[in-house]
């Protein structure tokens, strides 16, 4: 027994291991090359900014801001600091800061880590990952529809079915101040059936009270009335001038009156990707347009509009709907004996990776037996056999570790033609 007690990682931080960071790696292939044919372009921010970015950014009265952000002072310097709870304040920061977008509008993407202290449960983590897309400076809507269609394919890249886009417009602020009121009066008037929290944010954040998961309100939510329909003639355009653009792509959407989105930042289009096929937490991604947000961070006005993909439920998604296939560690395992074989075997994998082939080098002691064991564990096609009569021969031995690669099992081939062989028959 050892004296020291272990540590455990953190409850809602994953550890991602082999074979699942396969289908990971996969995945983030598949979805940079996807962003390239659209012209988008990485950027990286940050992890840490300062906690007043998101509040100001994402509002004082969210779900995030209020409870879900991981934030603490510097000691070194008493600076307020936050982990990302998400990526457009820091990016919108990030733009302002390097005046990246006032010369020409800008299509970009960031990959990474987000952090929220939720309760853990599937699908719903406390660093959990996001792709992040943002469109920096157009006013739409031929660049909203353009998101929209984009994500459409990669829904198909990826061969997932079961996934449905859910729409709406959040309008201007003068409407949504017309719709505040409205609302305001609406949930007064049902003060009896208002849970703490919706009575708390009855007046700071109305909207949000719509968003609830209680089933005691879901009757008083329905019948509030809807900010669609406070919408003027500009963002009924802005919305008709989507829905054109979806049908010219052949995609269906439902329009939803009660989608508002969990940050304060969003004006027209927002939009879900929601599946059933992951239970209770089955958005995949949401997004949409932001047109004040530069100016509220400091910078000159600018519209904008994004979205994030949630990996994590994600890859949940696109691994129910395939056949998970072990991913081999390499291609060619080299079984060797004695001092002298490691070494012949260490310099003829020198050269099989020349001719771009996956090899290991079998490190440590072992017999064969265990050698082979090694080698049928990491899921190479082949293996070549470096011993003294190997050595003395100038030959390896080569073993086909799967039947179908080869019907003769075994055979010899000189070192000097090792690589050209194997490189032509893997
Ligand atoms: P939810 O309603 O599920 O809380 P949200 O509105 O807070 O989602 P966004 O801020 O829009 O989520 O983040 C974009 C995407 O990130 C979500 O659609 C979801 O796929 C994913 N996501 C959000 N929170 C988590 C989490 N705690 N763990 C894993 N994925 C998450
Ligand atoms: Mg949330």
């Amino acid at each position: 027994m050892s004296e020291f007690s272990k540590v455990a990682g953190l409850t809602g931080m994953k550890d991602t291991l082999p074979p699942e960071t396969a289908h990971w790696q996969r995945f983030e292939a598949i979805v940079r090359g996807w962003l390239a044919a659209y012209g988008y372009q990485n950027v990286r921010i940050p992890v840490l900014e300062h906690t007043r970015l998101f509040a100001r950014g994402i509002g004082e009265v969210t779900d995030i801001v209020e409870k879900e952000m991981y934030s603490f002072v510097d000691r070194l310097n008493d600076e307020r600091l936050t982990m990302r709870p998400e990526f457009t304040a820091g990016i919108v920061r990030s733009a302002i800061e390097h005046n990246f977008l006032y010369d020409r509008p800008r299509r970009i993407y960031a990959m990474g880590p987000v952090f929220r202290h939720e309760r853990p449960q599937r699908g719903r983590y406390r660093q959990f990952h996001q792709v992040d897309v943002e469109a920096l400076g157009f006013p739409g809507p031929d660049v909203d529809a353009e998101l929209i269609i984009m994500l459409a394919r990669l829904w198909r890249l990826l061969g997932l079915q079961d996934i449905r886009l859910e729409l709406n417009s959040l309008g201007q602020p003068p409407e949504r101040a017309a719709h505040r009121e409205a609302l305001v009066r609406h949930l007064e008037a049902h003060l009896d059936i208002l849970d703490d929290e919706a009575r708390r944010r009855m007046h700071s954040n109305p909207l949000r009270v719509l968003d609830t998961k209680n089933p005691a309100m879901q009757a008083m939510a329905d019948s509030a009335p809807r900010l669609f329909d406070f919408l003027g003639a500009e963002s009924l355009a802005h919305y008709e001038g989507l829905c054109v653009r979806l049908q010219d792509a052949g995609i269906r959407w439902t329009l939803n009156p009660r989608l508002v989105r969990g940050l304060d930042y969003y004006n027209l289009t927002v939009f879900e990707w929601v599946t059933d096929r992951l239970g209770a937490q089955g958005t995949v991604c949401g997004g949409g347009r932001y047109d004040g947000l530069f100016e509220l961070l400091g910078g000159k006005p600018a519209p904008a509009v994004g979205f994030a993909i949630g990996i994590e439920r994600l890859l949940d998604l696109w691994l129910q709907s395939q056949a998970a296939e072990p991913t081999p560690e390499c291609q060619v395992y080299m079984v060797h004996q004695g001092d002298a074989g490691q070494r012949q075997a260490a310099q003829l994998a020198e050269q099989l990776r020349d001719a771009g082939l996956a090899v290991v080098v079998h490190a440590g002691s072992g017999g064969f037996k265990s050698q082979f064991r090694r080698a049928d564990a990491s899921g190479a096609c082949v293996a070549v056999v470096i011993a003294d009569d190997e050595l003395e021969r100038g030959q390896a031995t080569v073993k086909w570790l799967r039947a179908a690669d080869a019907p003769d099992q075994q055979e010899t081939i000189a070192f000097g033609r090792l690589a050209e062989q194997l490189q032509q028959r893997i």
